[in-house]
This record gives structure tokens, sequence and C-alpha cells, in this order.
């Protein structure tokens, strides 16, 4: 793999498709085409993953709550997605089990939330991770002791799967760059290339790291940039109004042992009955979401002391034995989801629906807005289709194409995983390449993070005992991650390693502060920063830390 500086001196020759935008949408339709064999570049001003795709609930759901507002064929696309991305990417997205506990006097019954779990199953063709079962009161006390059993009459179990979204994207990514896409973050398109009729056909792009300025010749330009969306069809000077009404996601995280659940917990918020989840993850739970228009600026976002107080008076409905206060939040994340705006509607936050909308211009733009990450791959398939007609009803492409195959071909993490699903059985694999230098508690974290691909990153500590090194001590994750971040994975900054790729920024107590010197020591010998470089890196990601903490200045 081409490190991020060599992707930036690769982009520049004219290509079939340029993509912005490297989050989970832009990523999907860089792979799909790219797989079909057209010429591909995608350029993410910030790092893959850095808008949107790394702050949703990390859910690969058919979205069940979509089932009272009727919209079964979003849900029976997302159920038959969910089977797909199970199988592309077996390491990333686990079958994860949701309790909805029922209480005296709740709006929805028993009967009638049983009665949408038959359907949820049926909508998957009865092939869910696992099909829904009935948990009496005793059960569902054995299952969550933390949840309140006061008044509780049953829970239905149902399940869905859990993913790491960052990674996903990233895998899809690198999966397009295997088949020669030009992947390059930190690369901003500023402004378009126009041809005969005004037609766009390329783009202004700047290196944020390096400052410089290239353009970039394409057939088809794809605007896939999320909440962005309405700035990049704006710089090509349209007059078309918003296509998205952008709403903000608040999470948080606290450790497992304040808030200890074994699944996704259904709640419904005591002051407007929205629904939240709280889930399990690892050696921590997280807890989202909330659900407030936003307007302005999609860079400027952090969570409010409003919304972390409006999380945690839920948890305290459902979780009284189990207090969370404000001094046990970890960390919080906020996403804005780029919802595509009901025309000419005054709805509420949470029925604004989720659907996708592809716009293309007079111009040639094509913009894609709204989804969902569990849907990405269908949506990626039909832009690319949109954007192959283009090609050719412009004479700009005669030769044939390939299927692209995206619903079988596994991700990269996921050629060589078992057919039974084993993830211990990867683990000591994993294990076996690294000899007793790596812990089986890391082996594991390598095994479900990187897939089959832990083997590498094992490779590295044999090669080099050093890099076997925790990077947080008592915690799993080794400094051998942060060497294959910078050679195989396209990292070129300290908060894109802590980030998005090792998740101590989510996972840590201390939101790997404490590592972050020794960590861009590392990465300043491997990409030559001066010290400087090096400085700027530790304040731009202490900064990502401060701004996930501002709640807490009220
Ligand atoms: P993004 O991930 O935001 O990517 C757009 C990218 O474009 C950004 O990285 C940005 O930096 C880049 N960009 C912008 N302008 C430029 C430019 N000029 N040049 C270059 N790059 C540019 N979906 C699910 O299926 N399951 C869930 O559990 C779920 N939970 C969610 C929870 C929350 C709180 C939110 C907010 C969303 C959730 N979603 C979920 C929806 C899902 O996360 C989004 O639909 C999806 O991530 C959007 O991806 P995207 O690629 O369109 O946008």
């Amino acid at each position: 793999m081409p490190t991020r500086a060599e992707m930036w001196d690769r982009l520049g020759d004219p290509v079939d498709v340029l993509v912005i935008g490297g989050g989970i949408n832009g990523a999907g339709i860089a792979r799909d085409a790219a797989r079909r064999g057209l010429r591909v570049a995608l350029v993410e001003k910030g790092d893959l993953a850095s808008g949107t795709s790394s702050r949703s609930s990390k859910l690969v759901h058919g979205g069940l709550r979509y089932l009272e507002q009727l919209e079964f064929s979003l849900v029976f696309e997302a159920v038959s997605e969910r089977r797909v991305l199970m199988d592309i990417a077996p390491h990333l997205v686990n079958p994860l089990g949701f309790l909805f506990p029922v209480y005296e006097g709740d709006r929805r019954s028993l009967a009638t939330i049983t009665a949408g779990m038959v359907l949820y199953d049926g909508l998957s063709l009865f092939r869910s991770p696992r099909l829904h079962r009935r948990l009496n009161p005793g059960q569902v006390a054995e299952e969550e002791p933390a949840l309140m059993q006061d008044g509780l009459k049953g829970a239905p179990l149902y399940y869905d799967c859990s993913t790491d979204d960052a990674r996903l994207t990233l895998e899809t990514a690198l999966d397009a760059a295997e088949f020669g896409a030009v992947v390059a973050p930190h690369v901003e398109a500023l402004g378009f290339l126009t041809c005969e009729l005004k037609r766009i056909c390329g783009a202004v792009v700047k290196d944020r790291i390096s400052g410089r300025l290239k353009e970039v010749q394409a057939g088809v330009v794809i605007n896939a940039t999320g909440p962005w969306t309405d700035d990049v069809v704006a710089m090509g000077g349209h007059e078309l109004g918003p296509l998205l009404r952008p709403t903000k996601g608040v999470h948080v995280v606290v450790q497992r042992d304040v808030l200890p659940v074994n699944n996704a917990v259904v709640c419904f918020h005591p002051d407007d009955g929205r629904v939240l989840f709280a889930i399990p993850w690892g050696d921590s739970t997280y807890v989202g979401t909330t659900d407030t228009d936003h307007e302005g600026d999609p860079d400027a976002l952090w969570a409010t002391a409003e919304d972390v107080d409006y999380l945690l008076r839920c948890l305290a409905a459902y979780f009284p034995e189990h207090p969370v206060g404000p001094e046990d939040v970890v960390c919080t994340w906020a996403g804005l989801r780029p919802l595509v705006r009901p025309e000419g509607s005054d709805l509420d936050t949470s029925s604004v629906s989720r659907e996708h909308r592809i716009v293309v211009t007079r111009d040639g733009l094509v913009t894609i807005a709204g989804g969902k990450l569990t849907t990405y791959r269908l949506m990626a398939h039909e832009v690319v289709d949109a954007a192959v007609r283009m090609l050719r009803l412009s004479g700009r492409l005669h030769r044939r194409l390939k299927d692209p195959h995206t619903d079988e071909e596994p991700l990269p993490g996921a050629v060589h995983w078992p057919e039974d699903d084993d993830h211990d059985a990867v683990a000591e694999r994993i294990q076996d390449v690294g000899g007793e230098r790596i812990a089986p508690r890391t082996a594991r974290l390598l095994a479900g993070t990187y897939g089959a691909l832990g083997a590498q990153v094992a490779r590295l500590v044999r090669q080099d005992a050093r890099l076997a090194e925790p990077l947080v001590e008592g915690r799993p994750e080794i400094l051998a991650q942060i060497d294959h971040s910078v050679q195989q994975e396209l990292c070129a900054t300290l908060t894109g390693a802590l980030q998005l790729r090792t998740q101590l920024f989510f996972r840590d107590v201390d939101q790997g502060l404490g590592c972050a010197g020794r960590v861009a020591d590392r990465m300043g010998e491997l990409l030559g920063w001066t010290d400087e470089e090096r400085r700027a890196q530790v304040a731009a990601y202490e900064a990502e830390v401060a701004l996930s903490r501002r709640w807490r200045a009220g």
C-alpha cells in the first residue's frame, strides 16, 4: 500500500471518476467503481471517516423503529444489507443482542412489540443473525441485572449487528486502493474545473498537509460529502436550495463497571419518548443518541452540557441502581446525520426519512445525499451506475466494465477469514505469527480489528520486539499498530492513529493523552516530522480531546 504522501503524488492523472468525500459513501463508491475497472480518485479533506462515518451509533441494522413508520422497503433493504455486510466483513460486523424491556403503562404492549419482531425477522427472510425470543421478568433480571426491574412485564430479545464504523470505511477505501483507486486523505476539493457547455470535468484540490495545489481532470465528479453536501453543490454556483436537513446526534462513553450491560438496551427517553440505546463496547458502554437540528458549519460540532444531561436523564430512569453522573463520562462524540430535506414539511427530527437521493445537476455533478451506514453499498452501486451512464452518453467511456461483485467479495481483513466465523481461531493464528511477545488479549484485539490482516501487525512484532510495547499500560493496543497505520492504512496524523485507527480516543479513560507524545515520536520517525511538526500533531490531538470534553465547561 502506498503511503498517504505517495497517494498525493499519484493524484493528477486524468480519471473517469473523481469522488469528493472519504466517508462510507465516498469509500463505497470508490470501491464499486474501481472494481468495475474505472480509473478512480478519491479526495477527503480530513482523514478517511473523520466525518459522520466515525460518529454513528456503530450499528448495522434494519432499523426496527422504521416499522412503526411503515417504511417496510427501507427495513427490507437494510436487513438484506446487514446479511451482505456480515458476509463480506465478518470481522467487523458482529451480531449484537437488543433487549427491549416493556413496563406497566408503556405505550407499546408486549404483544405489539413481539408482532413487530416477527415481522422484523420475516423481512430478513428469517436470516437474522439470530431469531428473536421473548424473556419473562425473571429471565430479564438474569440477562440484564442492572436494568430496572420494577413494573417489568418482559422483554423481547432480538438481534442486529454492531460494527466499527471508521474501520468499515477505511477497509472499504483500502479495497478501492487495491483495485487501483488513488485514495488521498487530507486533500480538499476547493473548486470545480469546467469545460464545454459549463460541464464540470474535474476539481482543484489542495493537500492540507503540504499546502500544495493540483488539478484533477475527471469524466464525472461525484459529491459524497455527507453533511457538507450543500457546500460542495454551492461550489458549482447552484441555487438548488438545501438538499439536506442535518441533525446532530451525540453519544457518551462510560466504563463498563459504571454501567454494565450485556446487550444493547432499548430505552425510551422519559421526556420525549425518543428511542435511545445503551450499548456494550468491550470494557466500555456507550449511550446515544440525541437528535437536534443543526444549522451552520458542519465542522463546528461538539456535545453540549445539555446533550449529555439529556442522555444521563434517560439512564437514570432505566438503571436507577447504577447512577451515572457527569464525572463518569469518559468521552463524547457528536455527528451530523445527512438527512434528506423533506420538501415543504415541518416534521420533528426523528420523523425525517433516512432514505437517500441522487441528484445530477445541469453541470454534470452527481450528488448523493442521505442514507445510512448500513445501506452504503447499495447506494454506492446506484451512484456508480449513474456515473457510468453519464460517461457513456458523453462519449468518454467506450471500454467494457466488469461486474464489481461488492456483495460477495470480502473486504481486505476478511480474506482467509474462517467459514465458521471463529474469531478465536484467527486470534490463535495471529498469536502463532507474533509468538509470546503478543499477549492473548492483544491477539484477540488484532483479530477483531484487522481480521486476518492482524497477522501483518504480529509480523511487525516478530521483526522488532520494541513494537510489542503497549500504548497504554494495562490495555491491549500495541505500538506495532501505529507502524501498521502509517505503512498500510494511509495514516498521516496523530489524531488519525489514536482516534480512528486504534480508537484509544474513545476507549481509554485518559482518551490516549498519556501516550500521545510517545506515539507522535514513533510517527515522527516513520514520517520524518520535524520537532515543530511533532509538537503541532500533539497540540492538534489535545485540541480534539478538549473538544470532546467541551461540554464540561457548561
Ligand atoms: P461522511 O462520513 O460525513 O463523509 C463525508 C466526508 O466528506 C467527510 O469525511 C468530509 O470531511 C468530506 N468532505 C467534505 N467536504 C469536502 C471537500 N470539499 N473536499 C474533500 N472532502 C470533503 N447509520 C447506520 O446505518 N447505523 C447507525 O447506527 C447509525 N447511527 C448514526 C448515529 C448518528 C449520531 C449519526 C449522525 C448518523 C448515524 N447513522 C447510522 C448514519 C450514518 O452514519 C451516515 O449516513 C453515514 O455515515 C454518512 O456517510 P457519508 O459518507 O455520507 O458522510
